[in-house]
């Protein structure tokens, strides 16, 4: 049977202690014990079910937690402040002083700045490499290395990771595969393809309303329980726990998901296609002329499109800056970073999410300096949003 990642969020039963359908927000840092021994007992980690520090656990954030860890298929999750948060907390508790890590050369410029300028800080070595060339990740493997790390969807390229052939490879020499599916949650569950850790950032689509930072990180329990252990956890140590009001907001925001992933996905193919056939190349996995179309056609869970993100090229950064500015003030949506958001968001990704690129990386990556990235929106008329587009496109030249 296929895996539903909709399917096991409509079947978790959570609710407040006093019938609540939406769960109690447990408003407290600490939490108190009838019992000095339970508290010694939680202490260790041997006292099931008890809550001693909010940084530690707290209901709201296990309510949260517990439901992404159903819609990822994994045996346990924890929550985090950022989606940076999650990524630098799971890649730190996995390696240690002196090991290897082999990353995409194309992901969030964020992610790229932690792993080419922070971690050597801790002498953890990191390789960049072309993720779609799994013979180049594979020549890429050194005796120490401890993670391939890639994001499902390719943050801004919009290159499709084959999760299964790098889980495959990493287990084959001893190595972690952990996988940001922050573009693409529902459509693809990457710990059922193979991954060790899912991380989120849930600030994006998974919220959806741009109304806080957070994220998630998935796996199995083992896992999550040494990143909390009080004595070598490394979230517990750095401490980047959510707000439990924030779990709150979140968790009700994730029922709607499935229906949202549907509106991005199909907004994002209409305009894909309206606008190849007004000449212009776009960028999109859902495009037959996407070079992973049919990979993803693989990976995908069925019913969520292909996501809601597309790109193109303008020719250069004062074009991008033209068209984005005129698009903004016609209506298409708004000139801002981020992505997940019911309005259309648009940014010049070498310019912004991408900026910590250096420029040569950047080239060498094929970012070029015009790319338009979108995150296309829950438009309800979005044939409207393509005649405002394509009229902005007409007037700075770009479409006869
Ligand atoms: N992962 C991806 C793919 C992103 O695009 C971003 C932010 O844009 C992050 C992680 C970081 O998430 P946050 O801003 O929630 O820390």
């Amino acid at each position: 049977m296929k895996f539903d990642p909709a399917s096991n969020i409509q079947n978790l039963k959570q609710f407040g202690e006093y019938g609540d359908v939406n769960p109690s927000v447990t408003d407290s840092a600490t939490f108190t014990f009838m019992q000095a021994k339970t508290m010694l007992e939680t202490f260790s980690g041997d006292a099931e079910g008890c809550f001693l520090y909010s940084r530690h656990w707290n209901p709201s954030n296990k309510y949260l937690a517990d439901a992404m860890a159903a819609m990822e298929g994994t045996e346990a999750a924890w929550v985090t402040a950022s989606g940076m948060g999650a990524i630098t907390s799971a890649i730190l508790q996995l390696c240690n002083s002196g090991d290897h890590i082999i990353t995409s050369r194309t992901t969030y410029g964020g992610t790229f700045a932690f792993l080419n300028n922070y971690v050597q800080k801790f002498n953890i070595e990191v390789s960049f490499v072309d993720i779609t060339d799994i013979k180049a990740v594979e020549a890429a493997i050194t005796p120490n290395t401890k993670i391939i790390y890639t994001e499902t969807m390719t943050n801004p390229m919009l290159q499709i990771s084959d999760i299964p052939q790098l889980a495959k490879l990493a287990h084959k020499h001893g190595a972690k595969l952990l996988v940001d599916n922050t573009f693409t949650p529902m459509i693809v569950s990457p710990a059922r393809l193979g991954a060790d850790v899912v991380v989120y950032s849930l600030t994006k689509f998974v919220n959806g309303k741009n109304d806080c930072v957070a994220g998630a990180i998935c796996g199995d329990l083992d896992f999550i329980n040494s990143l909390i252990d009080v004595n070598s956890g490394t979230a517990m140590l750095l401490g980047p726990v959510l707000d439990p009001f924030r779990s709150s907001s979140i968790l009700k925001n994730i029922h709607t998901l499935h229906i949202r992933m549907q509106q991005h996905s199909k907004n994002a193919m209409y305009l894909a296609e309206k606008l190849t056939e007004s000449g212009i190349k776009v960028n999109y996995p859902g495009l037959r002329a996407h070079p992973q179309h049919e990979l993803m056609k693989g990976l995908m869970n069925d019913k969520f499109g292909f996501g809601g993100m597309i790109s193109f090229d303008v020719g250069n950064a004062d074009k991008a800056a033209e068209v984005m500015e005129m698009m903004e003030n016609e209506g298409v949506g708004y000139l801002a970073v981020s992505l997940g958001y019911f309005k259309t968001l648009f940014s010049n990704s070498g310019k912004s999410t991408s900026s910590e690129v250096p420029e040569e990386k950047q080239k060498e990556m094929g970012l070029t300096e015009g790319l338009v990235r979108f995150s296309v929106g829950l438009d309800s008329e979005i044939d409207r949003t393509f005649e405002i587009m394509h009229k902005c496109l007409k007037k700075t030249g770009l479409i006869q």
